[in-house]
């Protein structure tokens, strides 16, 4: 039979990785908590409207990147390609926009993209976000944003760049999107051809397009930076000036479009230069209709999504602590129990123990303890049992002593 292996774009996580990913899920608790958040767990899979209607048609994401499928009741389902949308749904069903003050929530968990996969970039990939409700002050804009920074400098990842844009409302992007589509035309035959897709059905994703002859185009389109309503600017200007409050060092990107069309007014990227090329850690932004659109009141929104595969990758420099393993030996089979039973007080004790229940000479159980990296083993044979004693031989430095085995949990207070 050919063996199975796991779908393209999915990985296993094991040990010792799987600390680190402990480390940064204790961490995200840890830190969004003192923000007031709570977490929440929407389901994997919704249906499949929620993120058309969410997402928007004509979104990448929407178009090509959605894991949609029909249930076995016709349904048409799709795994969460993000979160946002779930999270408001999910206050929206509850209620929580009536009876929850702050309307603070963070997520942590796997999202799932038919995208091309590569260093980090996984179509089953994990994300951790926040997203606040119902509050259109800008220096909220400016909290999570510092947050999302402070979070990541805290982690130690070096050269973080935090770049920062307006992407406009209902007031001014549709003249600006206007103005924007007359100047795409007239460029339209140095276009790809997606791109000459883009300029009726959205042409703000021209600027998204990585291939060099749009590039070059993007680069001489007109900006919604200079199209921005009073509103917007003035919000904008709010933001930049409440960053400053907090120390957060940004870079003005007018060409900084997200990929989901439901940003409005602020909109945010933080990379990495640490492996090298800038890496997008995490994104974000306002999203002022998006909780209307899905059917429920007329209340504001902003959030963010981080890429946890990529922080992992910057995280290479956290060596997590090796478990310090007490292996417990027994010189004869008729000493199994004593064996049995020493481990279960250990373990009791907090320390991690391993004994080997088909131990058939001593120097193999010693063999077994090298192999699992032992810091100590301890050995009950005929003497110890004799004299209530047990041995504890240091693997590392080579060494053994002997001590009565009430003594043992004092001993290894002080020698663990
Ligand atoms: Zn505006
Ligand atoms: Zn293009």
């Amino acid at each position: 039979m050919s063996e199975i292996k796991a779908p393209k774009g999915t990985r296993d996580i094991f040990a010792p990785e799987i600390d680190t990913w402990r480390f940064l899920e204790n961490a995200i608790h840890t830190y969004y908590r003192k923000f007031l958040f709570q977490e929440i767990r929407t389901p994997i899979f919704e249906h499949s409207e929620l993120f058309r209607r969410g997402i928007g048609d004509e979104t990448e994401v929407v178009q090509k990147e959605m894991y949609t499928f029909r249930d076995k009741s016709d349904r048409s389902l799709t795994l969460r390609p993000e979160n946002t949308a779930s999270v408001v749904r999910a206050a929206i069903e509850s209620n929580f926009f009536e009876t929850m003050t702050p309307l603070r929530f963070y997520y942590i968990g796997p999202m799932f993209r038919y995208d091309k996969p590569q260093k980090g970039r996984f179509r089953q990939f994990h994300q951790y976000g926040v997203e606040i409700f119902a509050d259109e002050t800008p220096q909220v804009d400016a909290e999570v944003i510092f947050s999302a920074v402070d979070f990541l400098k805290k982690l130690e990842i070096a050269d973080l760049q935090l770049d920062l844009n307006s992407v406009g409302c209902p007031q001014c992007r549709p003249p600006y999107l206007h103005v924007l589509r007359q100047a795409a035309r007239a460029h339209e035959t140095e276009l790809c051809s997606d791109c000459r897709r883009k300029i009726d059905a959205n042409p703000l994703r021209i600027f998204d397009c990585k291939k060099p002859p749009c590039e070059a185009v993007a680069g001489r389109l007109p900006l919604l930076s200079d199209h921005l309503c009073g509103e917007c600017r003035n919000h904008f200007a709010a933001v930049r000036e409440a960053l400053s409050w907090m120390n957060v060092p940004f870079r003005l990107n007018p060409r900084l479009v997200r990929g989901l069309d439901y940003y409005t007014k602020t909109a945010f990227e933080i990379t990495s230069g640490q492996l090298g090329a800038q890496n997008a850690l995490l994104g974000g932004g306002r999203y002022d209709n998006l909780i209307r659109d899905l059917g429920g009141p007329d209340m504001v929104g902003i959030g963010f999504a981080a890429g946890m595969e990529r922080i992992i990758l910057h995280l290479g420099h956290l060596q997590a602590q090796p478990l310090r393993v007490l292996f417990v030996a027994y010189g004869d089979p008729r000493w199994l129990a004593h064996a049995v039973q020493l481990a279960q007080v250990l373990r009791e004790e907090g320390f991690p123990v391993l004994l080997d229940f088909q131990g058939k000479s001593l120097k193999k159980q010693f063999k077994k303890a090298d192999r699992s990296a032992a810091a100590f083993t301890l050995v009950l044979a005929e003497d110890e049992i004799r004299s209530g004693t047990v041995s504890i031989k240091d693997m590392a430095r080579q060494e053994q002593v002997n001590i009565p085995l009430k003594e043992l949990n004092a001993w290894l207070k002080k020698n663990y």
